[in-house]
Parts: structure tokens; C-alpha cells; sequence
């Protein structure tokens, strides 16, 4: 799943494509992808002007006119095209292996806008959705479903600190994981934060130290500050026209890198599982 550095990417680019420009037309092949209805998005978009896209974790935030937000989330699957003139200027999200061209078979909504220009959201095993809501809904979605955003003044030490004292008995990986925690991180940015503060994935966060947590808090905000720089990590097979895939991959310190050795002390990288999913980190270096 994009977290949150591949889809600040995004964001970023809808805002110079999309914003302040009218739609005209909206297409929807799939209506399970769209809540509460087809109808009600229709009515909300045709004819309006998207204003800024801003973001919510790994949330996509499109601000309507009338007090109305669209929520568009790519989970695990998703695909964003945006295509004017001929040319995809922007594919973000997941790769679709084989397949070169919109619409396909796997465009589920299309979005015709002003101008010519088309996007277009493709999503194989269709996990992500389109939501449609009113701004106090939004205002009641992010305060009970997310936690503060990583990269802002919110999300500091004594934050931290105090919402870990509330969850002694959890894997630190896993709570870096909850959106409750914090939104936007993801497998790849936990791994990442984790080895950066040299800290084991699979500690209780009821033995962490406070200074641990403090350096914590430091090295997610250092970690995403820098896959921003890069764009993120690149999901795609598509070359982007402009040539601006993600390029964090490289510069990756852990994630994907078993077997390998570590990149600060030398030791060989194991491969694990926690909180289920595949977790990497240095035996020697991250207590
Ligand atoms: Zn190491």
C-alpha cells in the first residue's frame, strides 16, 4: 500500500493538474468502489471545481465545493492516471503488470475534466474507494480514525510518550503500524524509522526508553522528510512521462534488504514477521 511519502507524491502532483479546474463528466464502472452512491457523486462533482487535494494519512483529500470533501483511498491495489493531451503525465500508486494503456479492464472511475484532461482510477483486486463527505463527517473521520500526522508540530516526544504509557503491552512495530498511532506510516517507513532509532521491531513498548522514543519520534520524521525528497518508493512498472518515478527505493536502509549486509555495522539484515507482515532489521545494531 502507498503510505504516506508515495502519497504526498501524489497529492502534490494532483494540485498542479487538477486544481481549480471543472469537471465535466464522471464515469463509474464499478459502483462498490463508490460510498454512499453513484448518483450522490455525480451530483457533487459534475459541474464543480476541485479546489485544493490536501491529505489524511494515506488519504487522498479532494475539496469540493458546498462544504463537500471526496475521500479516495488506493489501499492495496489502486491506480491514479492522470492523462491530458495524449500523454499519462502521472501514474501513482500500484504497477498493473502488462498493461500500458487507460481506460483497461481494471479502470473502475473516470473523471473527465476541463481542458481535456482525464483521470483515472484503476484498481486490479479492487480494495480502494471513493467517499463522499460532508466537512463534519471528515472532521469526525480524522479525529477518531487517525492519529496526528507525522511530519507536523503534533506528533512529538511528549505525545508519544504519553500515547505509548496507554499501550505498554504492544510490539512497537505494530503501534507504529495503528493510524491511531500515527497516520501514514506503512511496512516500508516502519522498517525504516525503526532502524534509523535502532530499535528492534519486535521490543514490547513497555520496555522502551523514554530517550528511544524521543529518537524515535526524530528518525520518522527524518525518514519521511527524505522519501518525500525522493518521491517515495516507486509501486510502478509504468515509466512516467515526466520521468519522475519514486527514487527513494535506493536509498532504502533496511526495508527489502535481506541477507544484505547493514549499512552502519555491517551485519547481515534478517528477514521476520511482525504484527503479520514481513519486517526487516539489523541484529546487531537495533536493540
Ligand atoms: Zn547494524
Amino acid at each position: 500500500m502507498p503510505e504516506l511519502p508515495e502519497v504526498e507524491t501524489i497529492r502534490r502532483d494532483l494540485n498542479k493538474f487538477l486544481s481549480g479546474k471543472k469537471i465535466t463528466a464522471v464515469e463509474v464502472r464499478q459502483p462498490r468502489l463508490v460510498k454512499p452512491s453513484v448518483t450522490k457523486l455525480k451530483k457533487a462533482l459534475v459541474g464543480a471545481r476541485v479546489g485544493r487535494v490536501s491529505r489524511r494519512g494515506k488519504m487522498l483529500v479532494w475539496h469540493l465545493p458546498k462544504q463537500q470533501k471526496l475521500l479516495v483511498h488506493l489501499k492495496m491495489t489502486g491506480q491514479i492516471v492522470w492523462r491530458q493531451g495524449g500523454g499519462k503525465l502521472m501514474v501513482g500508486g500500484h504497477p498493473i503488470i502488462g498493461v500500458d494503456t487507460v481506460p483497461n479492464k481494471y479502470t473502475h472511475i473516470t473523471v473527465s475534466f476541463t481542458g481535456g484532461g482525464k483521470l483515472y482510477f484503476n484498481d486490479t483486486r479492487k480494495f480502494g474507494y471513493w467517499r463522499l463527505v460532508d466537512d463534519a463527517t471528515f472532521t469526525d473521520i480524522s479525529q477518531k480514525n487517525f492519529g496526528p500526522e507525522p511530519l507536523s508540530v503534533a506528533f512529538n516526544a511528549n505525545y508519544f510518550l504519553a500515547y505509548l504509557k496507554k499501550h505498554q503491552r504492544a510490539l512497537i512495530k505494530a503501534i507504529l503500524l495503528d493510524q491511531k498511532t500515527v497516520a501514514g506510516i506503512g511496512n516500508i517507513y516502519a522498517d525504516e524509522s525503526l532502524w534509523l532509532a535502532k530499535v528492534k521491531p519486535q521490543r514490547w513498548v513497555g520496555k522502551l526508553h523514554p530517550a528511544e522514543i524521543k529518537l524515535l519520534v526524530a528518525s520518522i520524521k527524518k525518514i519521511l522528510k527524505e522519501a518525500v525528497k525522493y518521491r517515495g518508493t516507486s509501486f510502478n512498472s509504468y515509466v512516467d512521462s515526466l520521468g519522475r518515478a519514486g527514487t527513494y527505493w535506493p536509498h532504502r536502509k533496511v526495508y527489502g534488504r535481506g541477507g544484505l549486509s547493514c549499512k552502519r555495522c555491517g551485519t547481515i539484515i534478517l528477514k521476520t514477521r511482525v504484527a503479520g507482515r514481513g519486517t526487516h532489521y539489523c541484529p546487531k545494531c537495533q536493540r
